[in-house]
């Protein structure tokens, strides 16, 4: 490795609670699940996890609530050696959780953010130094939008690259846009957060800043002549959760150790591609040897 790269999220953390059930209940239905587990999840620990996994340094930078599920959370980013400094359990309040049913070949999610909505503006300025000492700095939107306009107006000023995972997607701000170094949205994020004009018209404006990920077809990205699909690995997918969150890591690992775009673009879609092909959204994250032994 050339070296060892400052990875700082700023971002959401919950506690997954997920039932497989043979059937979903409808309005007013009980029905008899099948299992149910909890699991570590929230799309900024996830990409946390994943960088550490991949020998960055990470340095979280989120809230989880003053319970049960907070503590597990913190532990899991400890055992995954990601640095947990600032993340601060909030008083008073519960960690974010995600209710997920597994049923009739697909889930359903209820997301309630709780203590990740503590992850405000004013908490953010406590962590500036980090902020401006990190190579790189990913963000994603399960935290408040004005924070994630804050971060990067932030970035811009110290001059650290941000990377914008927008999903969940909402409409961004131009500003937003214009500030951010790299963009990564799947096809449908991409849509709704340029007002639906067409992925090829959006690459077009925003060359080497833009990725679109298209699932197992790999990432597309204009590199200022032309339209570029990197193609992923072709790989027995198990479970896709997650797919996208070990890309972003992945890219933003590589990235901050100097690797060229196209270069981290291809590191990325193979920690990904590793990802699908076990269960669970952190459970299938490869690590650093794993990824490099089949690049
Ligand atoms: P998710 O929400 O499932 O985490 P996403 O919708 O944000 O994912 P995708 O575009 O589905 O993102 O996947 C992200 C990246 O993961 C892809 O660009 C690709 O590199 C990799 N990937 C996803 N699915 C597969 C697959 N079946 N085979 C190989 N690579 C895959």
């Amino acid at each position: 490795m050339s070296k060892k790269a400052k990875v700082t999220v700023i971002g959401s953390s919950s506690m997954d609670l997920v039932v497989t059930s043979s059937k979903r209940p409808g309005a007013g239905e009980t029905v008899l699940g099948e299992s149910f587990k909890t699991v570590p999840g929230g799309k900024g620990a996830n990409q946390a996890v994943a960088a550490a996994r991949l020998g960055a340094e990470v340095t979280m930078i989120g809230r989880v609530g003053d319970d049960h599920y907070g503590k597990i959370i913190l532990d899991n980013f400890k055992q995954n050696g990601v640095i947990v400094d600032y993340v601060e359990p909030v008083t008073d309040m519960e960690s974010g959780t995600a209710h997920i049913i597994l049923a009739e070949g697909d889930n359903s999610i209820v997301f309630v953010k709780a203590a990740n909505d503590e992850v405000t503006p004013a908490y953010v300025e406590q962590t500036v130094e980090v902020i401006k000492n990190s190579d790189i700095v990913l963000i994603q939107q399960e935290i408040p939008e004005e924070t994630v306009e804050h971060v990067a107006a932030l970035c811009s000023e110290l001059g650290v690259p941000l990377m914008l995972n927008p999903a969940p997607a909402r409409p961004v701000s131009d500003e937003l846009i214009e500030k951010a170094a790299y963009i990564t949205p799947n096809e449908h994020e991409a849509k709704i957060i340029f007002d639906g004009a067409s992925v090829h018209d959006s690459l077009r404006k925003y060359p080497n800043k833009l990725l679109v990920t298209e699932g197992k077809n790999g990432v597309r990205f204009y590199d200022g002549a032309e339209e570029i699909l990197v193609p992923s690995y072709a790989v027995e997918a198990v479970d896709t959760t997650g797919a996208g969150d070990t890309f972003n890591a992945a890219f933003a690992v590589a990235l901050a150790e100097g690797k060229s775009l196209q270069d981290s673009i291809k590191f990325a879609n193979r920690a990904a591609s590793l990802s699908v092909m076990k269960f669970g959204a952190q459970g299938g994250m490869p690590t650093r040897d794993e990824v490099e032994a089949n690049l």
